[in-house]
């Protein structure tokens, strides 16, 4: 249970009027406290020999059955920390942040909103100039630690992107950032940064790839490669559907979401 997970046990615990400290994500005493007093006014729902599960337990099995009373599908509340209470806590946040549910995912498309007006990658040319030139580059500093794909040992401190997208892409890293903190985002894998300006042609094709402009970004290319599908790509899982909203709203492109291969890859550019 990550800290994203404890602050939306910390509101559904404050609309409870069990507990009324900070929504800071660390499951200290009064926390705790209140967990046994929600948990207590609910023992119907809770199976036999709840009351003597684990502090922690307990903590996964409030969570569940704040899921539960929000009519969220959270499976029995049996404190066991499993994919589908992790999807069911992420649906909780989205409903106490947003005030409704995120669409069921298998029915989600992705979003075409294009609210910074992205170029189609076939004007690109004409746009912004041959990628024989350098484009004007700047390096937007990341909020977690990134280290490179293929030297995790170096750390870069951002990523240099054309100027263009710059301000859309601080927006997301602070969002993505505030949804799920760093430690959560090194578990998804989310710092491993697969790189984003590289004068190359794409992959198998003539054209020039959006990454010649440094418009587009690569994550975690070693576990979402070129030519998987959702079946085997880490980034194709349940759990980063709100990274890809975030990218989506701001109008940029997920391959995988659109295409279903090269999930590593999100761009500015629209298709
Ligand atoms: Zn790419």
């Amino acid at each position: 249970m990550n800290k994203t997970a404890v602050r939306t046990l910390q509101r559904f615990l404050s609309d409870q009027k069990t507990y009324n400290g900070s929504i800071d994500g660390i499951r200290g005493p009064k926390t705790l406290a209140a967990i046994n007093a929600t948990l207590r006014n609910h023992a119907s729902q809770l199976p036999d020999g709840a009351e003597r599960w684990s502090d922690r337990r307990r903590a996964v099995a409030c969570l569940q059955l704040a899921c539960q009373l929000s009519k969220i599908e959270a499976g029995p509340i049996d404190g066991l920390w499993g994919p589908q209470t992790e999807y069911a806590a992420s649906v909780l946040a989205t409903l106490q942040t947003t005030g409704s549910k995120p669409d069921p995912w298998r029915d989600r498309q992705p979003t075409d909103a294009n609210p910074n007006n992205w170029y189609r990658e076939a004007e690109l040319e004409q746009a912004l100039g041959s990628p024989t030139r350098k484009p004007p580059l700047t390096v937007v500093p990341c909020p977690w630690k990134l280290a490179l794909a293929w030297d995790l040992n170096t750390c870069p401190s951002g990523i240099g992107c054309h100027e263009l997208v710059a301000d859309s892409l601080a927006r997301i890293l602070s969002r993505a950032h505030d949804h799920y903190g760093p430690q959560r985002l090194r578990e998804l894998g989310l710092h491993r940064y697969g790189g984003c300006y590289n004068k190359r042609r794409k992959r198998g094709g003539t054209h020039w790839s959006t990454h010649a402009w440094g418009l587009a970004i690569d994550w975690d290319p070693a576990h979402n490669k070129l030519k998987w599908g959702r079946d085997r790509a880490r980034l194709a899982r349940l759990e980063y559907d709100t990274w890809w909203r975030l990218w989506e709203e701001e109008g940029w492109v997920s391959l995988g979401r659109t295409r279903n291969f090269d999930w590593m890859h999100v761009q500015a550019v629209k298709l």
